[in-house]
């Protein structure tokens, strides 16, 4: 085994994030029927405030509140409830990805495990017990209680020193997205895997150690 410690990204590289069935479940609660005409104006707001969160221009609570405020108007209720709500429909219906567990059972007692996430504090823990995978990781890093989103520098420092300042070159970083995974892993001196399940082209400028297109591949390379 090449590396001390092995960092994840969460959602779409441990979980799938199936964010319709999510909100689907979630208005469901309040009597609404949650469409793809619905599903479309959301992510014409979601989407946007996660690249302005992603670059620190706006904290996780703006990005939690704005993207359900019209909705909280007409049901009479407020974007943080709706979020809320929101996060413990995500809980209720998560599950890993193909080979997750193999691949975390894999590597068990041969190097660390943490995660790194972008994603919201109150969806991480129970979605960690949902799984049974909470023992698996002993460090667990969210940006919205750093201050501070991946790629940035911060939050990777923060999780270096958690980690008791391992040489960079002994963790690996491993993420589905190029843009806040791979090039935050790469800035912070570690070595990276890309997990690309549907084979998108990669980028000149942000070249990972490694890529992936199932978990088995990184299982069978590390484990
Ligand atoms: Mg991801």
């Amino acid at each position: 085994m090449p590396y001390q410690w092995i960092l994840f990204d969460a959602d779409e590289t441990l979980f799938h994030f199936d964010a319709l069935a999510g909100l689907k479940r979630m208005f469901a609660g309040h009597g609404v029927d949650f469409d793809d005409d619905h599903y479309r104006a959301y992510q014409a707001l979601n989407l946007p405030l996660w690249q302005a969160y992603n670059a620190g221009e706006i904290d996780a609570a703006t990005l939690q509140q704005s993207r359900f405020e019209g909705w909280a108007e007409r049901l009479g209720t407020t974007g943080a409830q709706l979020n809320s709500d929101f996060l413990q429909a995500m809980a209720a219906i998560c599950a890993p990805l193909p080979g997750v567990r193999e691949l975390i059972d894999a590597l068990h007692g041969k190097a660390r495990l943490g995660i790194i996430t972008n994603g919201f504090t109150e969806l991480q823990q129970v979605r960690l017990e949902r799984t049974g995978l909470a023992e698996a990781f002993e460090l667990v890093v969210i940006s919205e209680e750093v201050g501070s989103a991946k790629p940035h520098r911060d939050i990777f420092d923060h999780a270096l020193t958690r980690m008791g300042r391992p040489d960079a070159d002994s963790v690996l970083m491993v993420g589905d997205n190029l843009h806040t995974d791979i090039l935050g892993g790469l800035n912070a001196g570690l070595d990276t895997c890309w997990y690309n399940p549907s084979g998108q082209p990669g980028e000149a400028a942000i070249r990972p150690h490694l890529e992936v297109q199932h978990h088995d591949q990184l299982r069978q390379r590390l484990g």
